[in-house]
C-alpha cells in the first residue's frame, strides 16, 4: 500500500464519517468531513432521485476540493404511496420537521391500510466523484411499515420499519444488528469494493 488517500464525505455528521471509516479500516483511506476542509461548501439536494442527489453532492465537494469525494442519500420508499416519502424523507412533514412529525405523517397516510399493503424499502445510494471517476452504489432493505412506533434506538423512521425476517422494528435492534442488514451497510460494502479497485488511481490523482 502507498500513502493514505483522503476521502471527503459530503456531511458534517461525524457519526456517518466514523461508520464509513469502519468499513475502510484496512484500506489506507482517511475519511474526512466538510468540517475538516477549509472551503465553505453549501450542499444542494434538488434531484428527484437518490442517485441525482448523491451525485450532485459529491460533484459539489469534488469541484471545490479536487479530492476524492463521497456523498450519500437515503430514505424510505413506501410502495402503497408510490415511493413516498422517498427523497423527501427528512422533510416529509415540512422543511424543519422532527422525526416524530415525519413518522406521524406517514402513519396518518397509512391509516386503515392493511399490513399486506404496507410494504416498504429503505434505500441508500453512495456516489464517488474523483478525477475521471464517477461511481455509484446502492443498498436496499425490504420490509414493512408498522401500525405504531416501537423502540428507541436509531433515528428517523427506525421505530416504524420492520425489516423482512424480523418481528421487531429497526429501532428495537442494536446498532450492530441493524448494521448487519441495513440498506446503508449494503451500499457501503459495495463502495468498499469500488474503492479497493480504484485505490491506486485515486492515489495517483492526488497532487502532493
Ligand atoms: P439523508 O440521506 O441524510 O438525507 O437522510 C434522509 C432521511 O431518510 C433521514 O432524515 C431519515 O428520515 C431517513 N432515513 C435514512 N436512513 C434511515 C435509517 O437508517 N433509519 C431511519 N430513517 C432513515
Amino acid at each position: 500500500m502507498g500513502r493514505i488517500v483522503p476521502l471527503v464525505l459530503a456531511t458534517r455528521n461525524q457519526h456517518k464519517a466514523r461508520e464509513l471509516q469502519s468499513f475502510l479500516s484496512d484500506l489506507d483511506f482517511k475519511v474526512i468531513t466538510l468540517d475538516d476542509i477549509p472551503q465553505h461548501i453549501v450542499l444542494e439536494e434538488t434531484g428527484t432521485t437518490f442517485y441525482e442527489n448523491a451525485l450532485q453532492k459529491a460533484r459539489i465537494v469534488y469541484d471545490a476540493t479536487k479530492l476524492p469525494s463521497l456523498a450519500d442519500d437515503s430514505g424510505l420508499e413506501v410502495f402503497f404511496l408510490d415511493g413516498r416519502p422517498g427523497v423527501f424523507s427528512a422533510r416529509y412533514a415540512g422543511v424543519n420537521a422532527t422525526d416524530e412529525e415525519n413518522n406521524m405523517k406517514l402513519l396518518n397516510e397509512l391509516r386503515g391500510v392493511p399490513s399486506e399493503q404496507r410494504r416498504a424499502q429503505f434505500r441508500s445510494v453512495l456516489a464517488l466523484v474523483a478525477k475521471g471517476i464517477e461511481q455509484t452504489t446502492e443498498g436496499i432493505c425490504l420490509g414493512m411499515v408498522a401500525e405504531l412506533p416501537r423502540g428507541t434506538n436509531g433515528f428517523g423512521y427506525d421505530p416504524l420499519f420492520i425489516p423482512d425476517g424480523y418481528s421487531c422494528t429497526y429501532a428495537e435492534l442494536t446498532a450492530e444488528e441493524k448494521n448487519r442488514i441495513s440498506h446503508r451497510s449494503k451500499s457501503f460494502a459495495k463502495m468498499r469494493e469500488i474503492l479497493l479497485k480504484y485505490r491506486d488511481t485515486l492515489e495517483a490523482s492526488l497532487q502532493w
